[in-house]
This record gives C-alpha cells, structure tokens and sequence, in this order.
C-alpha cells in the first residue's frame, strides 16, 4: 500500500508542543544524511530534529510502501516512542495493551501474563498497522524540519576526514558533516563501509501473516503454543492481525497465487479459535509471507563519519517483538551521543557501546527460541523467554 499521499496529506496534524524540536547542545550544527526511510530512518530524523541537527532522508521506494499487517511493540519501545515526542499520535493510531495470554494448541488458556508499563498513563504495549506506523512517523519526521527525498538512493559515499561526500542515483551530489545508514537487513551503506561483513543468514523459519476483524475479547497479544507457532494481535479497534511461524526448509518461493491456499495449509492448531479463522484466509495478496533472517555486526558498527543503525546492523527474528523498538532506540541514543560528544568517532563509539549488549541479546535469543522450535537446539519456553527479555529491555537505554 502507497501511504505517500497519506503522509504528505496530512502535514497540518496537530504538533504536540513537547514535541518540537528542543535546543541544540555542543555539536549540533552538523548536517546529517539519514539512508532509508524505514521504522529506524524516521525515528533517527526525528530524534535528530529533536536536538537540532540538520537532517535529510533519502528512500530507495518511490512510492514509501509498507506491507499492510502489524507490529508488536513492547513497553520499552512505547517508553521510547514517548521520548521521541510522537506517543499520543501513536497511541491513537494503535491499540494499547497490557498482558499477554498463552494458549495450548486446543486453545485452552494456561497462561495471562501481566505486562508493566514503562511509561505513566499509556498502556504498556501497542499493536499498530505498520502503514500506521509509517505515517505517524513519516508525518513527525517532515513536520520536525527533516528533508525527505524519496526514489533516490546513495552511489557513492565518500569520507574525506572532515566532510562526506555523496553521489546519489539521481544523479545529483550532496555534501554533509555526517550519514547514518538505516537502511535495513541488506543495507547497501554497510556493503560499502564493511565489504567483508556477514550476509544476512535465514533461519529455516518463515512467518505467514493476515488481517482479521478483532474480535472483542482479544484484548492482548494471544500466543498459541506449538507447532506451528500461532498468535494473534489486536492493531486497532476494528483489526488484528495473525502471524503463523512455520519450517520452510531450503527457503521456497511461494508463487502469489497460492498464498491463501498455502497459508491455509499450515493453520492446523486446533484450537476453535484458530480454526474457525482458517476460510477466511481468501485473499492472496492480503497474504504477508517473510523468510525470517538474521544478522548480527560483532564488529565496528561505524567508520570515520558514517555510522549504522537498526536491521543494518542488528537484524533480529520476531520471536520477541523486538527488531522495530531496537532501531527506535538506536535513535535515540545516537542522536543523544551526537548532541553530547566532541567528535563524530566519540559519538559513534558511545552509541555502539551503549547499545551493542541489548541488541546482541535480542538476536541471539530470538534465534534460539527459532532454533528450537526447529529442533536444531533445545526447545525455550517461550513465555520465561519472553518475560526475561522484557526485564532486560525495559533497563533504561
Ligand atoms: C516477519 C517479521 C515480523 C516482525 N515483527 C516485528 C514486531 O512484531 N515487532 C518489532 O519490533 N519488530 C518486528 N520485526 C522487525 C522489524 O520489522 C525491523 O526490525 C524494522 O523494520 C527495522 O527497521 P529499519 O529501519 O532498520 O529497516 P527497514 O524497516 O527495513 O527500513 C529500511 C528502509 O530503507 C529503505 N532502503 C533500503 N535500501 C535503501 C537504499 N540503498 N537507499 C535508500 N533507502 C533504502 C527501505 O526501502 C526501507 O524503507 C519483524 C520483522 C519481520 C521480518
């Protein structure tokens, strides 16, 4: 879906006052190139906006698209949306929820897991359209002051010690004190800064995703334990959506045409609740089917004046509902160091630092959970997983 229109319709939306860029401190006339317009490149325009920097985003995509399912996003990352100005537009644009409920595959209920919130009067976690997202995000980013040039890409990206040097594939040339790559799992900036890092690996494992009408008492994230792995997600009051988690082994294709039917195939939990979705599931390109992959960057997470951030660097499996808010607060703390630090190197150092732990933590047991659900580990309980994560990610960033 195009939200082009959308997100450039509506400018006018009202601005929180506590949403406006703040003041700049120590080094913030630096001018800034933000690659990629995705979930981590709106979040660093805005953040950056925040502390005064100038900024411009570049997007591959003409047309800015987001596939039409939803995300996850725990309390750390409404806590962290909050500090980024953009809550309330959120909150509305989402459905906030606090627990989570565990399911067997019959669909009796084992398990209503409290979720604390982080952040005073706003529910504790949110599921939201990702087009949703996009346009919340997309609208704060352009009316913060950030640049956004769509349908272009960066060619060339060359540091000379005090300035970068950009050619983009519009033909056009752009100089900037500093340019930060989000542009996610196949980051063409972290092949140019890290030609020998690793490639994105997939797992074994695909999710298949679908919107449904919400019914009223799934009021929470719902998880169905088994194989395959089932949960359902409220997105607002009229929508949630469902990501079935299967073995895909040696990575298929799956032609458009049989993405209802193959969907269908795979929906064999029991429960009636589940079942009963299984003939809705008609419209093939309602259908979202994603390999699930990963990636982690053991090494330098920036050289000279060009720095990474989010899938870029930090790809993670959805096991924990996660991948989004770790970009999100890679933001912040990256513009927050840029504000502080006396040099780009001093600033980029601290940002990885501060940030490298989380994330590694997040990817490697996001992996597990996959890996034993595919029986190449052991098999994690899913729901202490969870609930350790949630004690690791809601530590203040
Ligand atoms: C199946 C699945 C389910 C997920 N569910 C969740 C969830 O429930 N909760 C959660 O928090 N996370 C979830 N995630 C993870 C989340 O989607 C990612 O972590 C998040 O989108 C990363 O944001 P990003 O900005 O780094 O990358 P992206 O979202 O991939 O954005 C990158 C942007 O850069 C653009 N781009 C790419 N190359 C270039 C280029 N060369 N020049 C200019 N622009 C470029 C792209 O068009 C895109 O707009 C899920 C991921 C998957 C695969």
């Amino acid at each position: 879906m195009s939200i082009l229109g959308k997100i450039f319709g509506s400018r006018g939306k009202s601005t929180q006052a506590a949403d406006e860029p703040t003041s700049s401190g120590g080094s913030n006339a630096w001018s800034i190139l933000v690659i990629g317009g995705g979930i981590g490149g709106l979040t660093a325009g805005i953040a950056l906006r925040r502390k005064g920097f100038d900024v411009e985003i570049i997007e591959r995509d003409p047309e800015w698209s987001v596939y039409g399912v939803g995300i996850i996003q725990q309390n750390n990352v409404v806590r962290a949306v909050a500090e980024l100005g953009v809550i309330d537009d959120y909150v509305d644009a989402g459905f906030g929820f606090d627990h989570v409920k565990i399911f067997l595959p019959n669909g009796t209920e084992v398990a209503h897991i409290p979720t604390p919130a982080l952040t005073e009067r706003y529910p504790a976690c949110v599921g939201i359209g990702r087009p949703a997202l996009q346009c919340v995000l997309g609208d704060r980013a352009k009316a913060s002051g950030a640049k956004i040039r769509l349908g272009r890409t960066a060619e060339t990206i060359n540091d000379t010690g005090d300035r970068v040097d950009v050619t983009f594939s519009d033909g056009t040339r752009g100089s900037y004190d500093l340019v930060i790559g989000a542009d996610g799992l196949y980051s063409q900036t972290r092949d140019m800064l890290f030609p020998d890092a690793p490639k994105p690996e997939f797992t074994g494992q695909s999710v298949w995703r679908y919107n449904f009408k919400r019914p009223d008492d799934v009021q929470g994230l719902w998880v169905y334990n088994g194989t395959p792995g089932v949960g359902l997600v409220p997105m607002t009051d009229d929508l949630m959506y469902m990501y079935v988690t299967t073995a895909e082994p040696g990575n298929p294709r799956i032609p458009t045409e049989n993405l209802a039917s193959e969907m269908r195939k795979r929906m064999t939990t029991p429960s009636p609740m589940i079942q009963a979705l299984v003939e809705k599931v008609t419209d093939n390109d309602g259908v979202v089917y994603r390999p699930l992959e990963w990636l982690m960057l053991e090494g330098p997470w920036h050289k000279g004046r060009v720095a990474l951030l989010g899938d870029a660097v930090h790809a993670t499996t959805p096991h924990l509902g996660q991948g989004a808010g770790l970009a999100i607060e890679d933001s912040l703390v990256i513009a927050d160091e840029l504000s502080k630090a006396a040099t780009p190197e001093e600033a980029f150092q601290k940002y990885r630092d501060r940030r490298f732990e989380r994330c590694d933590y997040i990817v490697k047991n996001s992996l597990a959970i996959c890996k034993g659900q595919l029986g190449e580990g052991p098999l994690i309980d899913n729901s202490k997983a969870s609930a350790e994560a949630i004690g690791v990610v809601s530590q203040p960033i």
